[in-house]
């Protein structure tokens, strides 16, 4: 009885002191110092995402280093990556994009939201699949230069570390951490309806919907191409699109810390990891 309340207590320590890491990883990627991330103005965020990745143990994705870079419309970029080698050597590639829109009329554009809540995810993500081996090889990318255009992603996939034709999945997240109804969207099974099934009846307290891909969403609704996974449609690889409904505070200087949903936030990189968890463990993917 003591043994099992000692183990409890245990692991809800260890998970809030995991849940805490998160918040604080969100905090300072989405903090005015970081000036909003913006394409070619983001060093300092870049320099911070690489050093999560050494702390966590990930292996440099580009001979012994983190970063890609890259040119995209007349300015410097950078994609920051890291493998993990699976028992198999088809590849899932996850991806977040860590630019935003950075600074414009002299306010400062956190994008808290869009994209450091995806992109902290990553380390959460690359910290589970280094614990526990997944059968898939794990590229782990935090991608440059999405908001003009998906510059990085497309750099990543053209210029990429393994064998192209491995790569059996892409797993996007872009914008996971405010929704006031708790619910998460995975897009993309209308495409590829293989991927529904593993998606479908995992635990949590949040609601994981499907949609957002068949034709007959519309204009803004329909989210096939809203984000760096249409790099990897263009190529017939399936995706999944992980990300919550457009707000209020969507493209606004108050897409801040302060205005997320912390614990839908939580919530949701928990569903994600069992996502992908499940993913990896389903034959025939692509
Ligand atoms: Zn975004």
């Amino acid at each position: 009885m003591r043994f099992t309340f000692l183990l409890l207590l245990f692991l809800s320590t260890q998970s809030y002191a995991q849940d805490n890491l998160l918040l604080h990883q969100l905090e300072v990627l989405a903090a005015d110092s970081m000036m909003g991330r913006g394409y070619g103005a983001n060093d300092k965020a870049q320099a911070y995402i690489v050093q999560q990745f050494e702390d966590i143990g990930i292996s440099p994705a580009f001979d012994g280093e983190y970063k890609q870079p890259f040119e995209y419309k007349d300015k410097a970029g950078n994609n920051i990556a890291g493998i993990i080698e699976g028992k198999l050597k088809d590849i899932i590639v996850i991806t977040a994009h860590f630019d935003h829109l950075g600074e414009k009329d002299s306010k400062i554009y956190n994008g808290a939201d869009d994209n450091a809540s995806g992109t902290v995810a990553l380390f959460q993500i690359a910290s589970h699949f280094l614990e526990n081996q997944p059968k898939h090889t794990m590229v782990i990318a935090a991608v440059d230069a999405e908001e003009v255009g998906s510059g990085g992603a497309e750099y990543l996939l053209n210029n990429f570390p393994l064998s192209v034709d491995d790569i059996v999945l892409n797993v996007n997240l872009d914008m996971i951490a405010h929704n006031d109804n708790r619910e998460l969207y995975a897009c993309g099974t209308y495409f590829y309806p293989q991927l529904k099934s593993p998606l479908e009846n995992i635990k949590s307290d949040i609601e994981l919907k499907f949609g957002h891909d068949a034709p007959s969403y519309k204009g803004a609704d329909n989210w096939t191409y809203a984000s760096d996974h249409r790099v990897f449609h263009r190529k017939e690889i399936p995706f999944v699109y992980f990300g919550v409904e457009d707000h209020n505070d969507y493209h606004k200087p108050s897409d801040t810390f302060d205005n997320i949903n912390q614990k839908f936030y939580i919530k949701a990189v928990d569903l994600i990891v069992d996502a992908i968890d499940k993913l990896d463990n389903t034959e025939d993917l692509k």
